[in-house]
């Protein structure tokens, strides 16, 4: 059974006193018994007094990004000895970091070597853009995606996969349940391929693009879904419980 994970990208958003609000407000709402585990991956300079909220709470908390290498002249740069003080989670290869600053699955496969030696459970994002799906290149894509981030990686427990279509991210126009499934299902069996059948079937798989309330049971339904990534709609904390309680109706026991 694959505990059913609902992760929030905060992306770029929030102040301090609205990253510490939007916290509390879900740490009154959640229920602790759920069937689901939730993530928040608020701002890099929030996380460290975030985490101090959630200290014994049963919310987890992620980075958005991370870099390689462990120290350095790195102007900039967050290392992942330094997230491994106070994140459980992060975030690689999101399509805004592959869009706007130049993430290959070379760089992404650096970065998951980097968390995964730091004991960090990474959220490996893939996914096509438009005129990719509209080439009927997405499997070919998402498949590249995969191998190349992974490439040499040792298979290990702390890897979740998220399948975003860039063209599904923040555009209202979410996948279609079908459409999601297809390629979750060609995900599991690409991941068989790179690493053996029992790592697949364990491996956690969320969908992301466009999840709301209204449509996260139709995801989560699926066979190949375990959960969702989501950015919008987590910045409201009342939304992003209605995910979590609707995604709880759904959840394996
Ligand atoms: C995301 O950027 O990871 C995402 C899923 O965004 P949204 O939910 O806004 O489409």
């Amino acid at each position: 059974m694959i505990k059913t994970l609902i992760a929030a990208n905060w992306k770029m958003n929030t102040n301090f006193s609205e990253a510490q609000q939007l916290t509390r407000d879900l740490l009154s709402s959640i229920n602790d018994d759920a069937l689901v585990e939730t993530v928040i991956c608020p701002p890099f300079v929030y996380l460290q007094e975030i985490s101090k909220l959630l200290e014994g709470q049963s919310i987890k908390i992620g980075a958005q990004n991370v870099y390689f290498e462990e120290k350095g002249a790195y102007t900039g740069e967050i290392s992942s000895s330094m997230l491994s003080d106070c994140c459980e989670y992060v975030i690689i290869g999101h399509s805004e970091r592959r869009q706007f600053f130049g993430d290959t699955n070379e760089i992404v496969n650096k970065k998951l070597r980097s968390a995964i030696g730091h004991s960090l459970t990474p959220i490996l994002c893939v996914g096509e853009n438009l005129e990719e799906r509209e080439n009927g290149d997405a499997e070919h894509v998402v498949g590249a995606q995969l191998e190349e981030s992974l490439n040499n990686i040792e298979k290990t427990v702390n890897l979740v996969v998220a399948y975003e279509p860039v063209w599904a991210i923040g555009t209202g126009k979410a996948a279609t349940s079908d459409i999601a499934e297809d390629i979750m299902r060609f995900i599991r069996s690409k991941l068989a391929d790179i690493y053996d059948n029992t790592f697949a079937d364990n491996i956690t798989l969320l969908y992301g693009g466009s999840v709301t309330a209204d449509n996260v049971k139709d995801y989560l339904s699926q066979p190949n879904i375990n959960g969702a990534l989501v950015g919008g709609a987590s910045l409201d904390a009342q939304k992003f419980q209605d995910i979590i309680d609707k995604a709880g109706e759904v959840a394996p026991l």
